[in-house]
Formats: C-alpha cells, structure tokens, sequence
C-alpha cells in the first residue's frame, strides 16, 4: 500500500501536524519537531507530546507513515571541531524529540565538507556522527537523504551513502530517504522508463532496498546533472509525472512515508489526489 502525504506545518506545536496532513487527505507526513532554522528550541511539553500521540492515533498515523526532518543547520560531517559538536548535539536532540514522541525515524541530510577535509574523511566522520547518537538513543533511526549535491554537500552519489552507512556499527537503525528532484540533478535519470529502472537496479545493487524508509516526492526547477536543489510542483517542472508514474507502480515504494516537499503548499490536497490516480496505470520495474 503506498502512503502519501506531505510536510506539513507545526505551528502551534507538533500535535498540529496530523490535523493539518489529515485536512489535506494525507496518508502520511513529515515535520520539523523543532524551529528548523535555530540551534535550540524548547523541550516538548507532556501535553504536547500526549496531544501528539493522540491525534496520531485518532486520525490512523502509524511512525512508519511519518518522517521526520532535521534542523537545516546542522552538519555531521563539519570539519571543524566547535561546530561539529555543536551539530552532534543539536541532532541527538532531535532524536530524543522523536523517541519522546514515539516516532521510528529522523531524516537528515548528511552534511558538507565545506573545502576544508577530503570527501571520504567527511563521509566516515557522519558516520561517527551518527554511532555517537545512535549509542544514545533508541528506537528511532536514523535516515540519510540523497541531496543534489550543490555546494560542498554530500551524500549526491549512492555509492557516497553506502560508505557512511559501511562505518555505522548498528546497521539495524541507519536508512536512506530518496528524493526525486535531487537524484535527477546530481545525475540519476529518474525521468526515462529505462534510467528509472536503471536508477533503482543500482541502488539495489549499491545500498540495498531493505535501507530505504521513505521517499521524497518532488518535481524539479532545474535540469538533469546540474546538482542545484530547487523543488517544483508535481508534474510542472523537468521531471514531468513519468517518475511519479513509475513509483505508484511499483511495490518496492509500499509502507513507508512518500512526502510532497513541493513548493506551492496549496496544490498538496491535489497533489495527493493526483498521486494515487496515477497507481494502477501499469507496472514498471
Ligand atoms: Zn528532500
Ligand atoms: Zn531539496
């Protein structure tokens, strides 16, 4: 069964979140559980959290239908000494929030090397990253998206990711989150029936499906390879709804949280809509 939904705003608190993926006829959901753009926030509450679980519940949210989306500051591959530490502490605070809140899991984009250390030092240093949290933590795992590679970030190549996870001792609690606009511009062809195929072969292959716990559905403002991270509307912009098509086709996307991160939150509602009109119009894989 495909479970599709979007990121969806906590303002107010957390607990609004599911309001707000309900009101869109949302199977699934992502969300902050903190202001993204700030080091510290405040503790969640036990009414927040109580309030959370239970309109979870109400409204049919399993953890498998929700992905939670780290702080965009945060770097666990920082080549500096301060700020990485800041980053690793910012990020187990992020996923304490999602043990409080009785989630499985925390998508995270992996980091950057910032020009200062090699690609594979800030590849095996995430990795560390991520074994000094999960030491700390238990239950949530942790989720390493692809990016588009802009800039100095990494984790654009599925061979890049498979060599953080190779360093992460708890295997059992590391996934990976694949977002459509960002495999298509670092230079996976997600568009053509036969690079889509391809694509998902290699990262069989490479990573592994049995890793993969969630999906980020978005179209592209900008072309194949030009690794820039700029998200469209379904359907609008240079992927077109041929990858859309060929996941709602295909078994290998069921039960886990497929996310809209498209810019115009207006259109989610139809969006959605449109999604799951496209399964059933023919199997590739
Ligand atoms: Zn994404
Ligand atoms: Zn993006």
């Amino acid at each position: 069964m495909k479970y599709i939904g979007a990121h969806v705003s906590a303002e107010g608190g957390v607990q609004n979140a599911p309001i707000n993926a309900n009101a869109i006829k949302a199977r699934a959901f992502a969300l902050f559980t903190k202001n993204q753009r700030q080091w510290v926030s405040a503790p969640l509450s036990a009414k927040t959290i109580n309030e959370f679980r239970t309109n979870c519940e109400k409204l049919d949210f399993k953890p498998f239908q929700i992905l939670p989306h780290d702080s965009y500051l945060i770097n666990l591959g920082h080549p500096e000494k301060e700020p990485l530490e800041k980053s690793r502490n910012s990020f187990l605070d992020e996923m304490k929030r999602c043990e409080l809140l009785g989630l499985d899991r925390l998508n995270f984009h992996p980091g950057s090397h910032l020009n200062a250390i090699p690609v594979e030092k800030c590849l095996e240093r995430m990795s560390e990253s991520i074994n000094l949290v999960l030491n700390k933590t238990k239950g949530v795992t942790a989720v390493i998206e692809n990016t588009a590679g802009q800039g100095t970030n990494l984790g654009y190549t599925f061979e890049q990711i498979r060599h953080i996870i190779d360093f992460v001792d708890d295997k059992s609690r590391v996934g990976v989150c694949i977002d459509t606009c960002h495999a298509y511009t670092s230079g996976y062809d997600v568009k053509t029936k036969t690079g889509f195929t391809e694509t998902f072969k290699k990262f069989d292959e490479i990573i592994g499906f049995k890793y993969l716990m969630g999906i980020h559905l978005n179209d592209s403002k900008k072309d194949f390879g030009t690794r820039v991270d700029r998200h469209e509307n379904i359907g609008t912009g240079f992927l077109g709804d041929s990858t859309f098509k060929f996941i709602m086709n295909d078994s290998r996307f069921d039960n886990m949280p497929l996310i809209l991160e498209t810019p115009e939150e207006s259109l989610w509602g139809k969006e959605i809509a449109l999604l799951y009109s496209f399964a059933g119009t023919g199997a590739v894989k």
